[in-house]
């Protein structure tokens, strides 16, 4: 076999390979005419090299971002430098449909996109080639992982039972706000509730009656918040809420309301209705809040005495008299 022709056959392979691999081949001239367009190419955008051929890239996919492609192109020609296109920043750069069976999920084909500057035998860059990767699958599963992560994030900072803050959590938010309070100084209050007389309801009527009772309790303080508040379970019967952005006279009137508000609840249990009340203790940051464990101690402060007063009230902390 002659030199020569042993060169042939190597470029008849090239060539076979090019069209079927299943990679994006593109070349381009200078001025952003097709010189090539792959099997792969043709198979997803259902146009054949021929059409195509010395055709301006950009006047023949309206969806490609023109003006930002066209500037990464014209400083890899300038600077003889690739460039990557990941699929983080941009998911794709070729329209395509995909087809594949695993990631089915998506409408669209993800890609990451090398640009790639190509030397003349005289070493001028004459032409831009554009290698485009089918990453579907590699991002389809890192939005699943990233997904299933949010899930466990939530999950391992909600309580179960009450579908609010689990204990954690809350305290993890009331210490920035805590925090955010130093820098700013903008009102904020703390509201700490208990069911009153709690152990009857699970002496009475059974522990599932008991659990009915939380949740409904936790469903009514959801309900009565605002976006900015947060509610958390602080123990068994006991939960507390962060109202940011609130004086103690708003915070009382959110927690009156609130107290009222369950107390003209009417559960029934083993046919009979009975009413639940709540006591609630509140405290404004700045009295006597050396830290967020003295904010929290007061409002329980407040709390005990609105047990002590006979239950089903609102009591506000205040600072004790110096003798
Ligand atoms: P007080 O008015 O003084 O608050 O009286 P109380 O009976 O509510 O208070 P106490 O602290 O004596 O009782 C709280 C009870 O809450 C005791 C505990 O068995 C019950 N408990 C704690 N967590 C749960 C829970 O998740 N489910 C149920 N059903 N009961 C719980
Ligand atoms: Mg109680
Ligand atoms: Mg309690």
């Amino acid at each position: 076999m002659t030199n020569n022709a042993k060169v042939n056959d190597q470029w008849h392979w090239l060539v076979d390979m090019v069209q079927t691999i299943e990679v994006g081949l593109v070349v381009l001239d200078k001025d952003f005419n097709i010189q090539l367009w792959n099997g792969f190419m043709e198979n997803h955008s259902g146009i054949t090299f021929d059409t195509l051929h010395n055709k301006n890239l950009f006047e023949q996919f309206d969806s490609l971002p023109k003006v930002w492609l066209r500037q990464k192109m014209e400083s890899v020609l300038l600077l003889k430098n690739r460039s990557f296109i990941s699929w983080e920043q941009r998911p794709f750069v070729f329209q395509f449909k995909n087809y594949r069976p695993i990631s089915c999920r998506a409408d669209f084909m993800y890609q990451n996109v090398t640009l790639l500057p190509l030397t003349s035998h005289a070493g001028d860059i004459t032409h831009i080639s554009m290698i485009v990767y089918d990453v579907t699958d590699v991002a389809m599963n890192r939005q699943q992982l990233k997904t299933a992560n949010d899930n466990l994030e939530r999950l391992s900072q909600i309580d179960d039972l009450s579908q609010l803050y689990n204990r954690r959590h809350w305290q993890i938010c009331m210490q920035k706000e805590f925090d955010r309070h130093h820098r700013y100084g903008h009102p904020t209050s703390l509201v700490m509730l208990d069911i009153d007389y709690f152990k009857n309801i699970n002496d009475n009527y059974g522990h599932y009656a008991g659990d009915k009772v939380i949740q409904t309790i936790s469903h009514t303080i959801s309900q009565s918040l605002r976006g900015t508040d947060f509610a958390g379970r602080y123990g068994g019967e006991e939960f507390a809420i962060v109202l940011p952005e609130t004086s103690i006279k708003n915070a009382l009137f959110l927690a009156e309301r609130l107290r009222q508000k369950i107390a003209q609840t009417t559960f029934i249990f083993s046919g009979s209705a009975i009413q639940i009340t709540i006591s609630i203790g509140l405290c404004e940051i700045n009295i006597n809040s050396q830290s967020s464990e003295q904010w929290i101690e007061n409002a329980d402060i407040a709390l005990y005495e609105a047990k002590r007063k006979g239950r089903n009230c609102c009591i506000q902390y205040q600072r004790p008299k110096a003798n």
